[in-house]
């Protein structure tokens, strides 16, 4: 198998045009389908396990911007604010050459705080970090290593956001309180692991939510 080093970022304020749907992550639906399933049921109004269709539930966040805009639509403030704030991103990621999959690791960019989550220079990340990939709404669409629960994704498949998403609770404390955020996760930065070691630090939860972080509400402590 052979490996290509591949580095994730964060956002930034870009129009963007051409729609495609986005890819789906092998490592993520093997361990989660049967939750998936019953996530996927919960959204469309399918009882899980059953083959009959509930008429929809309308959604509580009809209305929001991130369910009536298109990304290219948005404000800045708007774009900025879909990030959730999970860091996942920021981990190196190995590419198979062979077969296009993605392996995360938990070895992040040397600019990531793996404690706060966040980038430590985010203005000038592209002078200190060239191949940090800038989101755009184009690129959102496309990239196969971005979360499937990234707020960006999810807005742009017009999906509601979690209960733990800043936008929703309010926090950006909830993103950690679900165990969605790379906090306490992260292994080493890359600067203290040589490429040619990646390979020894992939990891399958960056590719998976915890069963908390996809329950339709906050759950009561
Ligand atoms: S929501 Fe998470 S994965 Fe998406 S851009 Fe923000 S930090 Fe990265
Ligand atoms: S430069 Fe900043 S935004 Fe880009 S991958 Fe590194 S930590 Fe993330």
């Amino acid at each position: 198998m052979a490996l290509h080093h591949n580095r994730a970022s964060r956002l930034t304020t870009a129009p963007g045009f051409a729609r495609h749907g986005a890819a789906s992550c092998a490592i993520w639906l093997a361990r989660e389908m049967p939750v998936l399933l019953e996530g996927i049921s919960a959204l469309v109004g399918l009882e899980p396990n059953r083959m009959t269709a509930r008429s929809p539930r309308r959604s509580e966040q009809e209305g929001k911007f991130w369910k009536t805009k298109a990304l290219e639509e948005m404000s800045n403030a708007e774009w900025e604010s879909l990030c959730d704030g999970c860091g996942r991103c920021c981990l190196n990621k190995l590419e198979d050459e062979d077969t296009g999959r993605i392996y995360y690791t938990h070895i992040s960019c040397k600019l990531l705080d793996a404690g706060l989550c966040a980038c430590k220079d985010y203005p000038n990340r592209s002078a200190q970090v060239p191949d940090c990939v800038r989101l755009t709404p184009d690129n959102v669409r496309s990239l196969s290593w971005l979360p499937h629960s990234c707020g960006y994704k999810l807005a742009a498949e017009q999906r509601d956001l979690y209960w733990w998403h800043p936008l929703i609770s309010g926090s950006s404390e909830t993103v950690h309180e679900a165990g969605v955020s790379v906090r306490g996760r992260v292994e080493a930065s890359e600067d203290t692991v040589p490429d040619e070691e990646l390979e020894n630090h992939i990891v399958s939860w960056p590719a998976q939510l915890p069963r908390r972080a996809m329950l339709k509400k906050r759950p009561t402590k």
